[in-house]
């Protein structure tokens, strides 16, 4: 009996291969989940595979929702130190609880991940725990706990997100983080290095600085947030340097090192304001970026096609070069928001199971909106230099404003908000706008309707302000 036994366990798992589905999902994130519920409404019968144990992808579990969280966090922590200036009496500012908070946001999440788990049985999308592989063009393997399912679908979705980016070439890299072990830390930690200054680096730095850490941030150029419309780059870094982040420009990270093991990181590296030196930290967090989660696929087994860095290749309808087999999101690298997943997602299930009056749905990713939690800075449309590459440089006007939030007639600090509308022609079409100070998150949306809807510099001017508030600028620039 025991031989019989031993040969059993050391038996492949048997293949079970009973489900077939219209439409199966693979990743069960901002895009993933958007799409399967779309199309299940229209009556196909869908599956959605996830792996990760938790439904929500990177914005409901290590993104969006949980930095948000922070981000609120690191507001009160500003209203506080401004309070006394407002005439409260605040003999010192309260102690901030990291852990406290810390459990709460995952309570937080954690009923997220039930809610959305519940919404996809409310709309009879199949869920299916396990990691997803392709066997060939129809027929995918889901691996869980030592079994194995094969699954056969007519049409198949790509929504596998991606994961940060840890430079394994430098010598010690794994002592640090990423921004999903920024999540998991249980206290706050008392000096920290942030290398890269896109949208995480920032982000994250600008909470950490805020909440008192001691932060410095490195940047591999003179600039933060690169990308970014010039207004925005300029006034964040000058911004953040009077807030007490230490910003490293033109800096490289040569080694990471720990001795004893429960000591502080040392930090060989080079920037301009320090040349060759080490230093030590609690922690170093790397924000260099994001890969795509394509590794698990066995992407051969179709012959789909990759982009130099990974990413799926995909036409604007969301089509991959397999027939039938579509990918979204993260894992494209194009626009990489959780709305833009999700709106792809959705115009994609109506494209594919809507029937005829849908048949030209797509996600148009021409001014996008976006947003950076620190500042904050918010931007829709072309970026002056862009725009000027476009149209020419004599077709290009920007209008800009920069001022003290009326906020800040009280305070001590004087954060400059700084404003600019891009726009071309004699008809002085917005086809940019560019902002930095308190609310732009808030501010940005609307403005966002007016630069798709195609509004002119006139249409803005022609909307009545409303005092006093910020935003009002946009509408009164001379
Ligand atoms: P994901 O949400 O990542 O979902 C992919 C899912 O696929 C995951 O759950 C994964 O476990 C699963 N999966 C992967 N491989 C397999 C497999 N082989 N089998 C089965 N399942 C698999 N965007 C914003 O718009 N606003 C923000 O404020 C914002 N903040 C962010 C902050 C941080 C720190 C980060 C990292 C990102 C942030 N983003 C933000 C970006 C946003 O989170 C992503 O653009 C969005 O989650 C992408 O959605 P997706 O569906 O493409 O992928
Ligand atoms: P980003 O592309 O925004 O920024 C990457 C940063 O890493 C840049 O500063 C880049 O420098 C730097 N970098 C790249 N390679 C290296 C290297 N080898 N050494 C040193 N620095 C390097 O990526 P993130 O990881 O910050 O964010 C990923 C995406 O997630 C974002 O693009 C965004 O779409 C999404 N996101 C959205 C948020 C939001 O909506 N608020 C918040 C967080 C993430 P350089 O500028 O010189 O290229």
């Amino acid at each position: 009996i025991l031989q019989l036994y031993k040969s059993f366990s050391t038996m492949p798992p048997a293949i079970v291969n009973d489900k077939q589905y219209d439409y199966l999902v693979i990743g069960g994130g901002s895009g993933g989940l958007a799409s399967a519920r779309r199309a299940s409404t229209y009556g196909f019968k869908v599956g959605l595979i996830e792996s990760s144990g938790r439904l929500g992808g990177t914005c409901v579990n290590v993104g969006c929702v949980p930095k948000k969280v922070m981000f609120n966090t690191a507001s009160i922590a500003e209203a506080l130190h401004d309070a006394n200036q407002y005439g409260f009496d605040l003999p010192s500012i309260p102690k901030f609880d990291w852990n406290y908070l810390k459990k709460k946001r995952d309570a937080y999440i954690k009923r997220l991940n039930g809610i959305y788990l519940s919404n996809l049985n409310k709309d009879k999308v199949d869920y299916i725990e396990g990691k997803a592989s392709f066997v060939s063009k129809n027929v995918v393997k889901v691996e869980y706990n030592g079994s194995i399912e094969e699954i056969t679908a007519k049409k198949i979705l790509i929504a596998t997100g991606g994961h940060p980016r840890i430079p394994h070439e430098i010598p010690g890299s794994e002592l640090g983080i990423s921004s999903d072990g920024f999540f998991d830390l249980e206290e706050q930690p008392k000096r920290v290095m942030v290398v890269g200054t896109g949208y995480i680096g920032v982000e994250l730095a600008g909470i950490f600085n805020t909440l008192g850490t001691d932060t410095t941030i490195m940047t591999r150029s003179g600039e933060i947030l690169r990308t970014f419309d010039p207004i925005i780059k300029d006034t964040l870094l000058d911004q953040s340097k009077k807030e007490g982040l230490r910003v490293l420009t033109y800096g490289h990270v040569q080694s990471l090192s720990r001795d004893p093991p429960d000591g502080p990181i040392k930090v060989q590296f080079t920037s301009k304001e320090t040349n060759d030196t080490t230093e030590e930290f609690d922690v170093l967090l790397w924000a260099i970026g994001r890969k795509p989660n394509i590794k698990d696929l066995n992407l051969e087994n179709i012959g789909i096609k990759l982009n130099d860095d990974g990413h799926i290749v995909h036409d604007d309808c969301q089509n991959t070069t397999v027939e039938e087999i579509y990918a979204l999101g993260d894992v494209c690298g194009v626009a990489q928001l959780t709305p833009v997943a999700i709106a792809a997602g959705r115009r994609l299930s109506d494209r594919l199971f809507g029937g005829p009056k849908f048949i030209n749905s797509k996600l148009d990713y021409n001014n996008i909106p976006t947003v950076v939690f620190h500042g904050t800075c918010g931007s829709v449309g072309l970026t002056e230099p862009q725009a000027q590459k476009k149209y020419g440089i004599e077709n290009v006007k920007a209008y800009t404003s920069k001022f003290v939030n009326l906020y800040n007639a009280m305070t001590e600090q004087k954060p400059a908000t700084a404003y600019k509308l891009v726009v071309v022609g004699e008809e002085e079409k917005v086809v940019g706008v560019h902002i930095i100070g308190r609310d732009s998150a808030e501010i940005l949306q609307g403005f966002a309707v007016a630069v798709k809807m195609g509004a002119t510099k006139n249409d803005f001017d022609n909307t009545v302000a409303i005092h006093p508030t910020a935003a009002e600028e946009l509408v009164t620039m001379r």
